[in-house]
């Protein structure tokens, strides 16, 4: 591509990692990084976790002001774009001004998803999507207060294993039968339960709030069974919303997030998404959203080598973790296969001590890996799962023989 002018909508993960593949990628023309926010791009994963619990020693940032220069990138932020006009190739900022780009990438990311009943009551309720929400989570988590999350998936979670090392008591109601439902097989999900509830944080499933006061300075929540729970905070987590709304006002393809094909492009040629707010179409037909890290940064280098011209490596299977009561949990693959297999103690009484390996099997292939504490292992269960190696249950689950001589 000759020298021409790149706009990125959205300083976040995906936005960042764009302007690191382009470069890296030999494209020499105009970057300009747009984003709402006030800061420059920094990772979210810690948000929940060491920005709440030693937010003196985390760094978060991505990219300084000075490898944006250094990168020759034009940043605007505290400034976001209000309108796409495809046709003439512009977007209009908040502030009114006309910038004109030669290609466009949207990574607006996501926003949490609402519960307007309990954001009525004003005080005392929160969200966690950016680093304004985590830091006033910060002198809500202490240690005595009642903490009520509402979800239990990742974000319900995390919250409620920072909250107990804050020595706060913590309360978690999730609608659904499992948690961390969405993203986790039943076996893995029953561990983390059983985690979570031996930490003594009171987990409620198959439960749902119908009503939401104020006390005083307490929160009342009613459940469907007429019990009332009592908190200082609720913090809730059900989910993010794309923030696509950019694209539907442009007249581009969006169904809930915004839809791209294999390279990431949009129905527009000249305008791709990335990160959360994409939907991409996959190898089986089917368009799939991954909210995750580490779909944001693959997205983003898919953009970039697809307007640089340059062929994508094959995609590996989707990877992400998640930290919990000092535990680290890391999946990759699919986790809707059907046969799980664990290598090694799942013993849960363990808790951080605990160590395994799970397979995840669909027809005798091993599809799918988790590694509890483990991380050293998940190198060689990406490598299974690359090679459709055929599953053998005496060699998979025998802890005597190295994983690493049996891939
Ligand atoms: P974002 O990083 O959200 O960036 C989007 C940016 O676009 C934001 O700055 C937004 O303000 C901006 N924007 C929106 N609209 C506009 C506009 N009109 N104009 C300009 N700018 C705009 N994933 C993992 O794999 N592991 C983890 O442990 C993990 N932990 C997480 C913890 C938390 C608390 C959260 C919130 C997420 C976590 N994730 C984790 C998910 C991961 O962070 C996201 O998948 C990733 O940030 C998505 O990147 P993105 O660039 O699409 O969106
Ligand atoms: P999530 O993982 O989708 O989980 C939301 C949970 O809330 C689901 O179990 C959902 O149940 C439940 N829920 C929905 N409505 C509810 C209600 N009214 N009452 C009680 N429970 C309800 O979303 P999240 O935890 O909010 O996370 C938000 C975003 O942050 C996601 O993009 C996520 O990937 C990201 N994140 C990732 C990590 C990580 O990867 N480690 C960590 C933190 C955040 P149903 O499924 O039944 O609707």
């Amino acid at each position: 591509m000759s020298a021409q002018t790149i706009i990125i909508v959205g300083a976040g993960q995906a936005g960042a990692s764009a302007i690191l593949e382009l470069r890296a990628n030999k494209y020499e023309g105009k970057i300009i990084l747009v984003g709402d926010e006030s800061h420059l791009p920094y990772e979210r994963p810690p948000l929940s976790k060491d920005v709440i619990l030693k937010p003196e020693d985390t760094k978060i940032e991505i990219l300084s002001e000075q490898k944006l220069a250094d990168l020759n990138v034009e940043v605007i932020r505290g400034n976001g774009v209000k309108k796409i006009n495809p046709e003439d190739h512009t977007v209009e900022l908040k502030n009114g001004e006309v910038l004109a780009y030669d290609k466009l990438l949207l990574a607006t990311g996501g926003s949490a998803r609402r519960l307007p009943d309990l954001d009525a009551l004003g005080k005392h309720v929160y969200t966690l999507r950016n680093l304004e929400d985590s830091q006033a989570l910060v002198p809500v988590l202490q240690a005595g207060k009642r903490i009520i999350l509402i979800g239990g998936g990742v974000i319900g979670l995390e919250l409620a294993s920072s909250a107990r090392f804050k020595d706060c008591t913590v309360t978690v109601i999730e609608q659904g039968s499992m948690v961390m439902g969405r993203t986790s097989p039943a076996v893995l999900s029953e561990f983390l339960l059983e985690q979570h509830r031996a930490k003594g944080i009171d987990v409620r499933l198959n439960t749902k709030v119908v009503n939401a006061e104020l006390r005083g300075e307490e929160v009342v929540i009613s459940l469907e069974s007429g019990e009332e729970l009592i908190a200082d905070a609720v913090i809730y987590g059900i989910g993010i919303v794309p923030n696509a709304q950019l694209a539907s006002d442009a007249g581009l393809d969006v169904d809930f997030a915004v839809k791209v094909n294999e390279n990431c492009q949009t129905s527009n040629p000249d305008i791709y998404a990335a990160g959360d707010v994409a939907t991409q179409l996959r190898e089986d037909g089917q368009y799939r959203r991954v909210e995750t890290w580490e779909n944001a940064n693959n997205q983003a280098g898919i953009f970039a080598r697809h307007v640089m011209n340059v062929e994508h490596p094959k995609a590996n299977p989707s990877w992400f973790w998640t930290d919990q009561l000092d535990i680290n949990f890391q999946f990759v693959g699919d986790m809707t296969a059907k046969d799980w297999h664990v290598r090694g103690d799942m013993d849960s009484g363990k808790g951080t001590d605990s160590s395994f390996v799970m397979f995840g099997v669909n027809d005798g292939q091993v599809v799918a890996g988790i590694t509890v504490n483990s991380a050293k292992d998940m190198r060689h269960l990406k490598k299974m799962i690359a090679k459709n190696t055929a599953f053998e249950i005496e060699k998979h689950l025998d802890t005597s023989l190295d994983l690493k001589k049996i891939v």
